[in-house]
């Protein structure tokens, strides 16, 4: 008999995003003449930049030929990428580092990485949450059963995010093994300065845990003071994974391409207290599960770094950054409560007179033609707000705020 992962049936079905697309569908069917603006999906609608499918094509060109035909690569990721990640994402902040696993997705790495940690172990996430973080501890057994009346699972430590302590999550109170944090933060777009980051870096040191540091959005960060790398901090290289990824910096959803950082000097322990370098196990895991991310879209990848490729790049980011900038004063000036999209593409909106997320989302639809996501679909400490994205075009973004704002004059 077949028995399967029963952890697997404590998960809570994610209605979030089918709801939003049934909805919005519905919508559509029943005023066929209105046109629906999308700010909800955190996905990227500029093309990727000519030097990056330059890129592409050559190394394309270069498969076709006897002499530089590529077959299985370094699961861990071809030496020409890896340096250009370390000269350009690591060297420039004074961070020395040479521990990359190039793969097809922060999501994958995010996930896969609890392949390498214990059960036991207690796990903290911020309170709303990257789905991914609690969904892959849930499956691997990591908590209790999912309780229906404070919507949280049971073994799971929470730690809320939101206006009332400033975003700044508080250390868990009790003794936790792994942190999760994901900053610039999707869904609340909001950051942690150098002061507060150290404060986890200080707590896992104390008490030999582990920080997964998910710096996807590092990208959008324009404020000084605001860490691009967890390794800015000190001691944090004893203590911390980073996932990054070329999704939304480079447009890179669809190619597909990241990286993660497994310092040799972060340990993890055996039962009986033996010191274990999680590079190793990292490096087991990959090279067992995983053959490499493909030759064409690392030799993409690289060309993000070129000259051209940066400066191309960077077009793209500003092009989202000016529509959360629209976003979040537009929605100011009319008196909304908006935090975030300074240092993201995400702005974090208090919906007006305690609305619930999911009226707000409905009124927005019913009445505006335009569709975010509802915060409460990310956690509890989500009710009552909202998630705009600046991943729109420039107009759309434009229509959408001056509807938004005539609907609540
Ligand atoms: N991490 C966070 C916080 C995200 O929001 C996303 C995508 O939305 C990802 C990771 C996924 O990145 P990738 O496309 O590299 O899998």
């Amino acid at each position: 008999m077949i028995y399967i992962n029963e952890n697997f049936l404590k998960l809570q079905n994610s209605y979030l995003f089918t709801t939003v697309a049934k909805k919005v569908s519905e919508f559509q069917k029943n005023n066929p003449n209105k046109e629906v603006i999308k700010l909800g999906i955190g996905d990227v609608t500029r093309p990727i930049v000519p030097a990056v499918i330059e890129a592409m094509h050559k190394a394309t060109d270069e498969l076709s030929k006897a002499e530089t035909f590529r077959g299985y690569g370094p699961e861990q990721g071809y030496d020409f990428l890896k340096q250009a990640i370390i000269d350009n994402d690591f060297k420039d902040l004074g961070i020395e580092l040479d521990e990359i696993f190039v793969s097809d997705g922060a999501k994958s790495d995010c996930g896969n990485i609890v392949d390498i940690f214990c059960k036991n172990n207690t796990v903290a996430i911020t309170d709303p949450v990257y789905p991914v973080y609690i969904d892959t501890n849930v499956m691997s057994g990591r908590s209790g059963d999912y309780n229906e009346n404070n919507g949280m699972y049971e073994n799971i430590v929470y730690m809320p995010t939101k206006k009332e302590n400033d975003f700044v999550p508080e250390l868990p109170k009790q003794k936790v093994d792994i942190i999760y944090l994901c900053l610039p933060n999707n869904p609340t777009g909001t950051v942690l300065n150098k002061k507060e980051l150290k404060k986890f870096v200080d707590y896992a040191k104390e008490n030999k845990a582990i920080i997964l540091f998910d710096a996807a959005y590092e990208a959008f960060i324009t404020e000084k003071d605001i860490p691009h790398s967890i390794y800015e901090i000190e001691g944090a290289k004893d203590v911390a994974i980073e996932f990054r990824s070329f999704s939304k910096t480079a447009g890179f959803t669809g190619v597909r391409c990241a990286y993660t950082v497994v310092p040799k000097t972060v340990f993890g322990y055996t039962k009986t207290g033996e010191k274990v370098l999680l590079n190793k196990l990292w490096n087991r895991r990959m090279t067992t599960k995983f053959n490499g991310v493909s030759y064409v879209v690392q030799r993409a990848a690289e060309a993000t770094y070129t000259p051209d490729g940066r400066k191309q790049i960077m077009e793209n980011i500003k092009y989202y950054q000016e529509n959360a900038k629209i976003i979040k004063d537009g929605l100011n000036e009319a008196g909304f409560e908006v935090f975030g999209g300074v240092n993201s593409p995400y702005i974090w909106l208090k919906t007006p007179n305690n609305m619930k997320s999911w009226d707000f989302f409905d009124k927005l639809l019913n009445e505006a033609g335009v569709v975010g996501t509802p915060g409460v679909g990310f956690g509890n400490c989500g009710e009552g707000y909202f998630r705009l994205t600046a991943f729109s075009t420039k107009e759309n973004t434009i229509k959408a705020v001056s509807r938004i704002v005539k609907l609540f004059k």
